[in-house]
């Protein structure tokens, strides 16, 4: 087992920078994922570690070693991919066993470890068979058998459940976590799906054009952002960020007004017709049934109009998307399971302002 450290590593292919300047370092026997958009360089960090990339500049450091020279073979890492190629012609008892026939580990030695991974992943009896007589979730996990099966000092998972169906990767996500309690292997695990990376990590780094955002625990990245673009790709559904100038104690979005709380003004020094992109998550927006709305003649603090324009229902509880009314800007609120609004009703929401971002528009960094 080792920790797994990256200094200032930085990789261009000619003119596009596909990862720049990326400092981390995974604590030994820790599971650690690697989350962002499409292109935003999560394979190529992984492949970087695996040593089947080279880097242009930094360090890579396994253990106590720099790697940087070290050929992929002898760094003692086990890296399974998305499609995860098995050898179609060997069972599954020689597919466990091929790579470590291939380190010349003794036979004796070889059998008890296939026995103990094929137990631990719940494939013993499935050890006879070819992987076409396989499902895919038991193909995946013949997968992860196999690289388990080496002992490697390090894990790394390259989007691993993307090509099973919903239920298979709950699943499989939760046995995931699991065997990693319970071989405690460092792991890094590079997904684009912000639920596997919630769950799955110790800690996440978020990762945008190459560059980390942030990196932490999940909680504590869902409720500090350092950033809008953290703040909007961790939570589903996202973060509604709606454009609005400060004028006065109060900041005008369009042409409704939403108070700016006193301790939002104590804390930071706003300008007078200063550019803001306020951030408020569904689930801290309240839908006001038509019937209290009546009842009050006062508006209520943070409280703005809009019009539904979309309703699904999620069983629990209703997204509802809208758009604030005089305004081409939608949002989406929560509203309880059996909410009973229609397309077109014209109606209120109230932003829980205790829990308001606010964010630079142009750095997109968080103010608040
Ligand atoms: P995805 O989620 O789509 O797999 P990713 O986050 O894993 O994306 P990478 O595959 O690491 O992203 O790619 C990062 C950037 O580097 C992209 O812009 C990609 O086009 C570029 N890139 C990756 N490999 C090469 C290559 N061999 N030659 C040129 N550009 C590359």
């Amino acid at each position: 087992m080792a920790n797994v450290k990256l200094t200032e590593v930085t990789r261009k292919f000619n003119n596009v920078t596909a990862i720049e300047d990326i400092t981390f370092e995974v604590p030994d026997g820790e599971f650690w994922v690697l989350v962002g958009p499409s292109g935003c360089g999560k394979s190529t960090i992984l492949r970087t570690i695996a040593g089947l990339e080279s880097i242009t500049s930094g360090g890579v450091y396994i253990g106590d070693d720099l790697v940087n020279h070290v050929p992929a073979r002898q760094r003692d890492v086990a890296m399974v991919f998305q499609n995860y190629a098995l050898y179609p012609h060997k069972t599954v008892a020689e597919n466990l066993a091929f790579g470590l026939q291939m380190r010349k580990v003794e036979p004796r030695i070889i059998k008890e470890r296939v026995e103990k991974v094929a137990r631990s992943l719940d494939i013993s009896h499935l050890l006879d068979r070819k992987p076409k007589q396989l499902s895919g979730g038991q193909q995946q996990r013949v997968a992860l058998g196999r690289a388990i099966a080496r002992e490697p000092k390090v894990f790394l998972l390259d989007e691993p459940l993307s090509n099973l169906d919903a239920q298979l990767r709950d699943d499989t996500r939760a046995e995931l976590k699991q065997l990693h309690q319970r071989v405690g292997v460092t792991t890094i695990y590079v997904t684009h799906d912000q639920v596997e990376a919630m769950t799955l990590a110790d800690k996440i780094i978020v990762l945008n054009r190459g560059k980390v955002q942030q990196i932490g625990e999940p909680q504590q990245i869902y409720a500090y952002p350092a950033n809008r673009m953290v703040a909007t790709f961790l939570g589903n559904p996202k973060m509604n960020i709606l454009p609005a100038i400060y004028a006065g104690e109060v900041f005008k979005i369009g042409e409704q007004v939403l108070i700016c709380p006193g301790f939002v003004r104590d804390k930071l020094q706003l300008r007078e017709g200063q550019g803001l992109d306020l951030g408020i998550r569904p689930e801290h927006i309240n839908v006001i049934e038509p019937q209290r709305r009546r009842e009050r003649r006062e508006e209520e603090e943070g409280e703005l109009f809009v019009e539904v324009k979309v309703i699904e229902p999620l069983g629990r509880e209703t997204l509802v998307r809208v758009s604030l009314s005089g305004l081409d800007l939608s949002m989406e609120v929560l509203a309880s399971g059996g909410w009973r609004g229609r397309v077109g009703d014209r109606i209120s929401v109230q932003f829980d302002l205790n829990h308001l971002f606010i964010f630079d528009p142009a750095s997109g960094d968080t103010l608040y």
